[in-house]
């Protein structure tokens, strides 16, 4: 699967970065792990089409993890007609939230025949020929979620956001497994934080977004510590894994 970082900033955007927003392709069909970032233009700015896009799979409510989905729905809805996708969305009020809205701006009453929302709850929530999709609940907030995506033998975990300073220790153990990347949130907590579970991590790659920028020095520092090494993509970077 190829993985393109649209949006690496923490809660707040930065000069050069979006909040947080990461598309997937795998077997020509393109799918989105949060929208915190304006996904439809970045989208077609990476040359994908909206009729390749089959799901958005957000992490939890928060607006840098959301806010892109209202314009791509409400897109989708009015504009892009005969496209459809799933919007997997964490909670019922948002999802309400969200069609209301799209309502009120005026891009019509959703098409949920195309446009279909789902709640997920723990377990593997989406499967179709390209990719498998599990949510693994989090501590972040009351309904949150790190997303496991499989792509044949292939693991990356996208963790979402983690609890403050991580003190509900809810760091997935699937990290411990040799899993393929691990993408993991820096800004609820400080590296040194996270050391310990770095100590027992397996996965054959550790990837930095949603980071403050002060802790992109610690990053740099620890570099070389651990058998796998340790990356900061900016917006824009792809890894295939
Ligand atoms: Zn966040
Ligand atoms: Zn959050």
């Amino acid at each position: 699967m190829k993985i393109t970082f649209l949006g690496t900033s923490h809660g707040v955007p930065a000069k050069e970065r979006f909040c947080s927003c990461v598309m997937l392709e795998s077997g020509g069909s393109v799918y989105l792990i949060d929208a915190g970032a304006p996904a439809v233009e970045l989208m077609l700015g990476h040359g994908k089409r909206v009729e390749d896009f089959r799901a958005l799979f957000t992490t939890h409510t928060h607006m840098d993890h959301t806010v892109g989905m209202l314009h791509l729905i409400g897109l989708m809805n009015w504009h892009y007609k005969e496209c459809s996708a799933e919007f997997f969305i964490t909670e019922q009020a948002h999802v309400d939230a969200t069609k209301q809205w799209i309502y009120t701006s005026g891009a019509g009453v959703v098409d949920e025949s195309r446009l279909r929302f789902h709640i997920p709850e723990a377990g593997v929530v989406y499967e179709d020929e390209n990719i498998k999709v599990e949510y693994i609940p989090t501590k972040h907030m009351e309904t949150s979620y790190a997303i496991l995506v499989t792509e044949g033998e292939k693991r990356v975990l996208f963790g979402g956001d983690f609890s403050y300073k991580l003190k509900k220790r809810d760091i997935p153990d699937v990290i411990c497994e040799e899993i393929d990347a691990f993408v993991c949130e820096l800004a609820h907590f400080d590296l040194p934080m996270l050391a310990p579970y770095l100590e027992e991590c397996r996965a054959k790659k550790v990837i930095f977004v949603h980071a403050k920028p002060r802790h992109y020095a610690d990053v740099e520092a620890a570099k070389g510590n651990y058998l796998f090494p340790l990356l900061t993509p900016a917006d824009g970077d792809c890894i295939e894994i």
